[in-house]
């Protein structure tokens, strides 16, 4: 079924634990994404015929399954040791020379399990699929979701007993800077210069060693950003242990999409001061960089040196950010004037306009883009001098979907799910998997909440 090479699973023993995934009492199919399996060169309906494996009740052929150790910072705090509380790597998938980790999610307990039970419920891997999925189909780098099974058994939550589910994750690599930490945390040289050698190997073969690597993981991450935050997106949770090296976007919890635009939006109900807001993403990004250089001190050199240049390399985080955002919101506005694009969002933000569609109406109705915003004076002031530069119309058709998984209708989908009933599920994924064109079936899909609808938080 897989083309399995296990590289992780030949690192030393202390960068995981091998073990297999608890089997669960009654596996049966939430989704496959056939579309990604061909992706991957696998045949959709053989794994259709083998809903066991995604349930963790049956090890495919290769797999050396395994859970990883890593620790990481939680808001700011540190935490020496997390590793997979409730996920099991399969293996690494080989196809057309690319390599993919196989991971299910809420596969059972394992030794990094802390106080959790290692699983996960339907919802919380209904919003990991249909969130992945669309900002893959968005464009940005991100884990994909495989498929998503039934246990047949009830997890314990806040709420009372859900049904259970596991996902299955494909990633480039589920390496995080939480893993370089852990080794560093433990001066533990040998496993960081090996960890520092694999990952070289999977993510930037060019570099030529540590400080390289900071660099090329920078460069990914400010791009990656820099995309979010071209969307309204909003992560959550941008611990250093939800940090990856390979630049995907991982750990689909309490995010969310704005709708009407502010900078300091935040969602998630465990972000209490606010840390991850929208508008803090590029500096925490920096932070958890700081956090990866710090990590790879050690396999730099004579350390104040390297203190010296790493400092240097992390000062041009800005510059590599500042880059990649003029390069998404020239393309939001069709014009390269960044002033100009940071009158529109403060236009938008004093307006209230809905992120998505003030910058789609701009796209595809300029002269009714107006509707978007309460400000029209102010817009309309705006609006004129844009419309006298010429604005790039194919750029912004590629920068600014019709559709973005609206919280609202994510909610919905979880809740009929619950009930359930997959269908709004699966219409979602449906009209999610073409964000760039209006259609008839994605209308509904297009409005912002209703008052009563809106989501003001989200939970993971
Ligand atoms: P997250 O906030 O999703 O990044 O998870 C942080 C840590 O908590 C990771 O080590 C997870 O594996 C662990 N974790 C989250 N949920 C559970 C659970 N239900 N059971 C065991 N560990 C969990
Ligand atoms: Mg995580
Ligand atoms: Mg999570």
């Amino acid at each position: 079924m897989f083309a399995f090479d296990n590289s992780y699973a030949r690192l030393p023993e202390r960068f995981y634990t091998k073990m297999a995934p608890k089997p669960v009492a009654a596996p049966e199919w939430i989704a496959l994404n056939e579309e990604l399996a061909r992706e991957l060169g696998l045949d959709p309906a053989a794994l259709r015929g083998a809903p066991e494996i995604f349930a963790g009740n049956r090890l495919p052929e290769g797999a050396d399954p395994l859970a990883q150790l890593y620790a990481g910072h939680q808001f700011g705090g540190w935490s020496p040791q997390l590793g997979d509380g409730r996920a099991i790597l399969l293996g690494e998938h080989v196809h057309d020379g690319r390599r993919y980790d196989v991971q299910l999610k809420g596969s059972g307990p394992t030794p990094y399990s802390r106080m959790g039970d290692g699983r996960a419920a339907l919802g919380p891997v209904i919003r990991e699929y249909v969130v992945s999925e669309a900002m893959a189909a968005l464009g940005l780098p991100t884990t994909r979701a495989l498929a998503a099974v039934r246990t047949g058994e009830d997890v314990l939550r806040q709420e009372g007993p859900q049904p259970g589910a596991v996902l299955t994750r494909i990633a480039a690599s589920h390496i995080r800077v939480g893993t370089f930490q852990v080794f560093a945390s433990r001066d533990d040289t040998d496993a960081l210069r090996l960890l520092l050698e694999h990952a070289i190997v999977r993510h930037a073969p060019d570099a030529e060693g540590p400080m390289d690597l900071l660099r090329h993981v920078m460069r990914v991450q400010a791009d990656l950003i820099a995309r979010w935050m071209g969307l309204g997106f909003i992560h959550g949770v941008m611990n250093t242990d939800n940090m990856t090296i390979s630049g995907e976007t991982i750990d689909y919890g309490p995010c969310a999409f704005m709708e009407t635009y502010h900078p300091d939006t935040v969602f998630s109900s465990i972000d209490q001061f606010g840390r991850y807001a929208w508008k803090n993403q590029p500096d925490i990004a920096l932070w958890n960089l700081a956090q990866l250089a710090t990590s790879l001190l050690p396999l730099m050199g004579e350390r104040q040196t390297a203190i010296a240049e790493a400092t240097e390399v992390l000062d041009g985080f800005r510059d590599l950010y500042e880059a990649s955002w003029g390069r998404v919101m020239s393309a939001k506005i069709g014009v390269d004037d960044m002033s100009l694009a940071m009158e529109l969002l403060d236009i938008m933000s004093e307006g209230e306009g809905d992120f998505t569609n003030t910058f789609r109406a701009l796209t595809v109705a300029p002269d009714a883009a107006r509707d978007q915003v309460m400000n029209r004076d102010r817009f309309d002031d705006w609006f004129a001098r844009w419309q006298a530069r010429d604005p790039d119309g194919d750029a912004m058709a590629r920068a600014n979907p019709a559709i973005i998984p609206r919280n609202h209708r994510v909610e919905e989908a979880i809740a009929a799910g619950y009930a359930g009933d997959l269908a709004a599920f699966h219409a979602l994924n449906a009209v999610l998997a073409d964000p760039w064109r209006e259609t008839e079936e994605n209308v509904a899909y297009r409005r912002p909440a209703t008052a009563e609808e809106r989501v003001m938080r989200t939970f993971c």
